[in-house]
C-alpha cells in the first residue's frame, strides 16, 4: 500500500533514495511486466523476442526455473497463477517461490536492456491483497534480490498511467478483468490526494472463463464426445483463447485442432462468441453495481479499463452503456498498471509532488465477550493509520487477558479470520470493569499490521507484529466480503442478542460479588425482590429476545437501586473515615472506593476474558 506525503521539491520521506534507475512492475495471475521511466516516457521492457507480456509460469527441471514463454514449451509440469496463493500456507507450491522465479527473471530482462544492475521496484498488487499476501509480495521481491520502493495497488498504478493525477478532482471507476480475476476499484483524487475508496470483485471471473465457454461450444459444434487427456485439453483451451482475442478486432475466427482420433474444425462469428461471453460481462456489471452502491457513489468521472480481457468490443460497450459514458482505452489496458508503476518508481526516485493514500481490505479488531469481534479499524480506512481503543476485564481480579486479533467483517469471531493471539499477563487486580486497558492497532505504510497492548496504571504492555505466517488466498477474501454482506442483517440481529447476554451475564456476575460482600445492607424482603428478579434475568438470558433481556436488567437494576446506594454510602463513609475534608486526595480516593461498587450499574468498556 502507498502513502506517499511529500512536499514539491523535498526529497520523498520516508523512501528517500538515491537517484537511480527504478523499474515498475506488474506481477500478474496471468501475466507479468516490467517497464521504466527513462527520458520523460515509459517503456515496456521486452524480451529478445520483442515480447511485452510475460506469462506468469514457471517449470522446474534439476531445480533449474524456467519462467515465461519458455515454460510453455517444456515437457516439465509448469506451474501458473502461484498470486492466487500468495499469503496463503500451501504445502504443494510455494507461491513465493514461484514469484522470486518470476521476478528474478524480470529483473535479468531489465539488466540486460539497460545495460546496468538494477535492485529498485515499485511492484503492483490487488487492492485487496490483505497483509499476508503483501508481505509475501515484498519477500518475494527482496529473495530476487530488488529493493522495494513501494507496493502499489493495481487500480492506483492504471489511475497514475492515465495521469488522472494531474486531473481535476473526481471520482474514477477501474474497471479491471484479468485472465481469472476481475478487480473494481473506485478512487477519490481530492487536494492532490488518491484515495481507493471502495473495492470489490470476483476473484474466479476472468477471461479463462470466456475460453471455457468457447472450448465447450466447439466440441458441441465438431460433435466431439470422445475424453480429453489433460494435455489435449490444455491444448484446446489455448485454441479457444485465440479465437477468443482474433474476435476482438475480426468479425469471424476460425478453430482448427486435432483431437484423437480426427481433426476438427469450426467458423465462429464474433456475435455467437459475444452471446457465450455476455453473461460472465453481466456478472462483471453486477460487482460493479454492488461496489459502487457500497461506496454511495452514483456517478463517476472517469473509468479506466485494465486487464487484456477489457479488449472486447462487447465489454467495452457494455461498460459504456453501464456508466453513459465512454471508458478511457487509449493505453494498452493489459500495459497500464506496469506503466503507472514505473511513473511511481520514477517519483520515488526523482521526487514528485503527487500524493497517494490506500486504505485497509478488511476491517481489523479483537474477540470481545460472547466470541463478538469489536472493530478498531474499519474497512476502507486510509493507511498508514493508528487507532486505540480502551479495554477491561470480565471478571474480578482478573490478572491475564487474551487478545485476539481478527480481520474481517462479520460480528462473530468464528466468522471472521484470526490473525494473532497473544496474552497480556500481569494485570493488576481490580474488580471487573475497573482495569484499562489500551489497545493500539497500527497499519504501516505497506500495508502490515502491529497490534500492541497496555495496561494503564502498570505500563505493562506487549505487542505483536502480525507476520504472513499463514494468511489467505484472494478467493477466500472475496468470500469473506461477500458473505458479510449477504449475512449483514442476521449478523447485526445476532450481535445485539449476544451483546445483551454478556452485558446481563455481567451485571449477574457483579450482583453475585456484591451480595457475597456487603448483603448486610439488605432487609430480607429487598433480598429476596432482588433474587427473584436475579433468576428472572438468567431465564431472559437462556432465550433469545434481547428485548426480554433488558427488561430483566431493568427490573433487576430497580430492585437494586437501594442496595446500590447503601453501598456507594458505605464506601464513602469507610474511605473518609479519620480523613480531613480539605485533604487534596479525597476526590481520588472517593473515586476509587465507588470503582468496586459502581460496576452494578455503570456498563464499562468492552470486556475481554482469559
Ligand atoms: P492478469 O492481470 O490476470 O495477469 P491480463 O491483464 O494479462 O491478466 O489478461 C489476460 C487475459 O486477457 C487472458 O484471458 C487473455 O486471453 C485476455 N486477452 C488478451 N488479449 C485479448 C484480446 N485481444 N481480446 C480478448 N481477450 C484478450
Ligand atoms: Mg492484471
Amino acid at each position: 500500500m502507498l502513502l506517499q506525503i511529500h512536499e514539491p521539491n523535498q526529497s520523498p520521506e520516508p523512501h528517500a533514495k538515491p537517484k537511480g534507475m527504478a523499474v515498475g512492475i506488474d506481477l500478474g495471475t496471468t501475466h507479468s511486466l516490467i517497464a521504466i521511466h527513462e527520458n520523460g516516457a515509459v517503456r515496456v521492457i521486452t524480451d529478445k523476442e520483442g515480447r511485452r507480456l510475460h506469462p506468469s509460469a514457471v517449470s522446474y527441471h534439476d531445480g533449474k526455473a524456467t519462467v515465461g514463454h519458455a515454460a510453455f514449451n517444456t515437457t516439465e509440469h509448469v506451474i501458473t497463477s502461484a498470486k492466487r496463493l500468495m499469503g496463503r500456507g500451501t504445502t504443494a507450491i510455494d507461491p513465493v517461490a514461484v514469484s522470486t522465479d518470476i521476478l528474478r527473471y524480470l529483473k535479468a530482462l531489465a539488466e540486460t536492456d539497460l545495460k546496468q544492475p538494477i535492485a529498485q521496484a515499485v511492484i503492483t498488487v490487488p487492492a485487496y491483497f490483505d497483509d499476508a499476501a503483501r508481505s509475501a509480495t515484498k519477500h518475494a521481491a527482496e529473495q530476487a534480490g530488488f529493493e522495494i520502493l513501494r507496493l502499489l495497488n493495481e487500480p492506483t498504478a492504471a489511475a497514475l498511467a492515465y495521469g488522472l493525477d494531474n486531473n481535476t478532482e473526481g471520482l474514477y471507476a477501474i474497471y479491471d478483468l484479468g485472465g481469472g480475476t476481475f478487480d473494481i476499484s473506485v478512487l477519490r483524487f481530492e487536494r492532490g490526494v488518491f484515495q481507493v475508496i471502495a473495492t470489490g470483485g470476483d476473484t474466479a471471473l476472468g477471461g479463462d472463463d470466456l475460453d471455457a465457454a468457447i472450448a465447450t461450444s466447439f466440441l458441441a459444434h465438431v460433435h466431439y464426445t470422445e475424453t480429453l487427456s489433460q494435455k489435449d485439453h490444455q491444448r484446446l483451451l489455448q485454441a479457444a483463447r485465440l479465437v477468443k482475442e482474433n474476435l476482438s478486432t475480426q468479425p469471424s475466427a476460425d478453430m482448427t485442432l486435432y483431437l484423437p482420433p480426427r481433426d476438427c474444425s469450426h467458423r465462429f462469428m464474433r456475435e455467437d462468441v459475444e452471446k457465450l461471453c455476455l453473461p460472465f460481462v453481466e456478472r462483471t456489471l453486477t460487482h460493479l453495481k454492488n461496489v459502487l452502491q457500497q461506496a454511495g457513489v452514483v456517478s463517476v468521472d472517469g473509468i479506466v479499463l485494465v486487464g487484456g480481457a477489457t479488449r472486447m468490443p462487447l465489454v467495452r460497450q457494455k461498460v459504456e452503456e453501464f456508466f453513459g459514458k465512454a471508458p478511457l482505452v487509449n493505453l494498452n489496458p493489459d500495459e497500464v498498471v506496469a506503466i503507472g508503476a514505473a511513473l511511481q518508481a520514477d517519483a520515488l526516485t526523482n521526487g514528485s509532488d503527487t500524493l497517494l493514500l490506500d486504505v485497509t481490505p478488511l476491517s481489523l479488531g479483537l474477540e470481545t465477550m460472547g466470541g463478538l469481534v469489536e472493530k478498531i479499524i474499519y474497512r476502507n480506512s486510509p493507511i498508514p493509520l493508528a487507532k486505540a481503543q480502551e479495554f477491561t476485564t470480565y471478571q474480578d481480579g482478573q490478572t491475564a487477558m487474551s487478545i485476539h486479533v481478527l480481520q474481517g467483517e462479520r460480528e462473530e469471531a468464528r466468522h471472521c479470520r484470526s490473525l494473532a493471539k497473544f496474552d497480556l499477563q500481569e494485570i493488576p487486580p481490580l474488580p471487573a470493569g475497573a482495569a484499562r486497558i489500551l489497545v493500539t492497532f497500527t497499519v504501516d505504510a505497506d500495508g502490515l499490521l502491529t497490534v500492541s497492548a497496555k495496561e494503564q496504571t502498570t505500563g505493562k504492555s506487549q505487542r505483536v507484529e502480525v507476520k504472513p505466517t499463514f494468511g489467505i488466498a484472494m478467493e477466500e477474501m472475496a468470500q469473506m466480503l461477500y458473505e458479510s454482506l449477504e449475512h449483514g442483517q442476521q449478523d447485526m440481529s445476532e450481535r445485539i442478542l449476544i451483546e445483551a447476554r454478556v452485558e446481563g451475564q455481567r451485571v449477574l456476575e457483579a450482583l453475585k460479588s456484591a451480595l457475597h460482600k456487603d448483603s448486610y445492607l439488605l432487609e430480607k424482603s429487598e433480598c429476596s425482590l432482588i433474587i427473584e428478579q436475579e433468576t428472572a434475568l438468567k431465564t431472559a438470558i437462556a432465550g433469545t429476545s434481547r428485548d426480554a433481556i433488558h427488561n430483566a436488567m431493568e427490573a433487576l437494576e430497580k430492585a437494586c437501586a437501594p442496595f446500590v446506594e447503601r453501598r456507594v454510602n458505605a464506601a464513602i463513609q469507610s474511605a473518609l473515615a479519620g480523613k480531613k475534608i480539605n485533604d487534596p486526595d479525597l476526590e481520588k480516593m472517593i473515586h476509587n472506593a465507588l470503582e468496586p461498587v459502581q460496576n452494578l450499574v455503570s456498563p464499562p468498556a468492552k470486556m475481554l476474558g482469559f
